[in-house]
């Protein structure tokens, strides 16, 4: 997802916001501020109105923080590797570096947030209850009802929601095949995605509501996650068993740090044309030389240039080991800016994998494993 804003780490996970959350931060605010508060405890002043706002969409933005650190900080209890959180629209969504290891732990992982939904919408109706002036009141009782809500339509039994997981470990753990589990799971994903498509556009063209066009455009978003999800898992399915290994070059053809990129072009690069080189400094792998990017240098600055100045140090690139497995080589190349990565065995080069390797190995494996039926 691009147009991220990062926010830092909070209890060792890396925390993002996309763009549409303050989209979506300036329209509850704009609403609550304008329509619901002055409904709801009217009597107050605009200013107090527009403070109550702000707070209340400060705390939701918190609750869905808590609610996906709830899932994260679950999910490395049980020692999965999280690549971070990322705020938007309407909610959260938590990268994990891997699959689940097993029924039981993404059932945990998948009710860790809404159990943090039900403790804050709780604590906040109880807040609310508890007789405070009006303006902390309405506050209060607006989160208490927006949390409730949140983990009401969380829990709807449609991957890539909550309750999807949740029904998707129930699946795995009787029949013990994830994808059939999946499949079973996205597809009332997808059905619930045009449900409420239908019933949004109804309700908009009927009723001339916008809640309705709301609740088509959260269908809009629970179709394109559910197909999404069932695309990612058909190509775990595709890629099981196959290694970094089996897929990279061995013993590519490296670059010398030190040549100047005139001698790298005379000596390696006219004979052996590749988009990629290994540059190497002695025996040790220092970087990655795009070709692409040698090429767009003027010739005037060929002789006064080294390899060593235009590649991509090593820190910038992706490492991969040999036995690492396909599918976490491919969420590792998956990157716009990195989809090379070079395979290092005790700090030695021992081979050079792209995106393009990965991709082919999808296409020659794909039609010899239809879907299961
Ligand atoms: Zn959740």
């Amino acid at each position: 997802m691009s147009g991220n804003i990062n926010l830092g780490r909070i209890g060792g996970v890396q925390v993002r916001i996309n763009w549409s959350w303050l989209v979506i931060f300036a329209l509850i605010a704009w609403s609550l501020a304008d329509g619901v508060f002055p409904a709801q405890n009217p009597g107050l002043s605009n200013g107090t109105y527009v403070a109550m706002a702000i707070a209340a969409a400060l705390l939701f933005f918190g609750s869905l923080l808590l609610h996906e650190l709830g899932h994260a900080w679950q999910a490395r209890r049980e020692g999965l590797e999280i690549d971070g959180i990322t705020l938007w629209l309407f909610g959260g969504v938590s990268q994990f570096k891997s699959g689940f290891p097993s029924a039981g732990a993404e059932f945990r992982i998948a009710i860790a947030g809404p159990l943090v939904s039900l403790a804050l919408g709780v604590a906040f109706v109880l807040v609310a209850l508890a007789g405070l002036p009006s303006s902390v009141d309405g506050v209060a009782a607006w989160l208490g009802y927006i949390n409730l809500a949140l983990l009401v339509f969380n829990l709807i039994p449609a991957l890539p929601l909550d309750g999807g997981r949740v029904l998707r470990a129930a699946l795995w753990e009787t029949k013990g095949d994830l994808g059939w589990a999946t499949r079973i799971g996205t597809d009332i994903g997808r059905g619930f995605g045009y449900l409420f498509i239908a019933l949004g556009v109804a309700m908009f063209i009927f009723q001339g509501s916008f809640s309705g066009a709301w609740l088509a455009f959260i269908g809009w978003f629970l179709l394109q996650a559910a197909t999404a999800e069932a695309r990612y898992i058909a190509t775990e399915a595709a890629l099981e068993g196959l290694r970094v290994r089996d897929l990279m070059v061995r013993e590519p053809v490296t670059a010398d740090a030190d040549l100047t990129v005139g001698q790298f072009m005379d000596e390696v690069a006219r004979s052996r044309r590749f988009t990629t080189y290994p540059v190497v400094d002695g025996e040790r792998p220092v970087g990655l030389l795009a070709f692409g990017s040698i090429a767009a240098l003027p010739r005037s600055e060929w002789d006064s240039r080294r390899v060593r100045d235009a590649m991509i140090p090593l820190e910038q690139v992706p490492l991969l080991s040999e036995n690492e497995s396909a599918v976490e080589a491919l969420t590792a190349l998956s990157s716009p800016t990195s989809n090379r990565g070079l395979v290092l065995e005790n700090g030695h080069l021992a081979g050079l994998l792209s995106i393009t390797d990965l991709t082919r190995a999808l296409e020659l494996r794909r039609p010899l494993r239809p879907a299961r039926a």
